[in-house]
């Protein structure tokens, strides 16, 4: 699998076929099956498939949670080059190459991306949506893969992309799951064994119909903290810590959830 920076992936594009089509799936590492549903439903779609690796520090409200957001970029390639394709590429952005402005431009949001995650992760989304818009042009993509793991962010990507007239169709993928209902996430390679036991519980609350108070007590038993719980357009979100480790999930009210 070819890997690239920026300027080697333009010139690259560049010299491809304006028909060829190009999926882009951005990630930031620590690959996992959800991220590789992305990744081969792309490959399906699409020509050529552009992954990129890259934890952006500007969506980091916190430092040391940047700081320990795992990095496994040699086994991150390895898993890439077991999927077998010579259509698949990979992209690792550096931070002055990336941000050129040093920062200085950013895309803000000023209504949905104050709410749930952005209530409690200050910038979180100023960093989010800025780092996908200069990837999406950078990737020449006609399509890029989101999960709705991460809900709030692909609604607001995809009313960015329609805001900014960004030519590209954001598409979006089921959540990946453990088989205890836990869903997959780069941040549960940071739970001690017992934390991961105790993980699925985030899950199960989400499914059953407590009230914020019933809820954050029945957490509370598994040494989880809530931090919200709100149901949104059909859609109730979590979000909950255990110990260090913060983890958000999200299911559609409609649709019925069994374990
Ligand atoms: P991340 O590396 O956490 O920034 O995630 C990169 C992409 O993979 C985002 O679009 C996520 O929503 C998606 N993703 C992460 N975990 C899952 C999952 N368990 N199921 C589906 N998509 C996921």
């Amino acid at each position: 699998m070819k890997t690239f920076n920026i300027s080697e992936w333009i010139k690259f594009r560049s010299n491809l076929s304006k028909d060829l089509s190009i999926g882009f799936v951005p990630t930031m590492g620590a690959l996992h099956e959800g991220h590789l549903s992305l990744v081969k439903q792309s490959l399906l779609e699409n020509e050529i498939t552009l992954v990129s690796i890259y934890i952006n520090p500007t969506q980091f409200d916190n430092s040391s949670d940047f700081k320990n957001y795992p990095h496994h970029l040699e086994s991150d390639i390895s898993i890439l080059e077991s999927l077998s394709s010579d259509n698949l590429f990979l992209l690792i952005p550096e931070y002055k190459d990336i941000y050129p402005d040093d920062y200085a431009f950013k895309v803000s949001e000023n209504n949905f991306s104050r709410i749930l995650c952005g209530k409690f992760r200050k910038g979180h989304f100023d960093g989010v949506l800025t780092i996908v818009l200069k990837l999406l042009n950078i990737s020449g993509a006609q399509k890029a893969y989101f999960g709705e793991k991460d809900f709030q962010q692909l609604t607001l990507i995809k009313d960015m992309v329609h805001a900014f007239f960004v030519p590209i169709k954001i598409i979006a993928c089921p959540i990946v799951r453990e088989q205890d209902g836990l869903a997959m996430s780069s941040r549960n390679k940071r739970l001690s064994e017992e934390q991961r036991r105790q993980a699925p519980e985030i899950y199960k609350v989400l499914n059953q119909n407590l009230n914020k108070e019933k809820a954050e007590q029945y957490l509370h038993q598994y040494g989880i903290d809530l931090e919200y719980l709100e149901l949104h357009n059909n859609r109730k979100y979590i979000a909950a810590n255990i110990g260090e480790v913060r983890l958000i999930d999200n299911i559609d009210v409609k649709e019925e959830h069994k374990l």
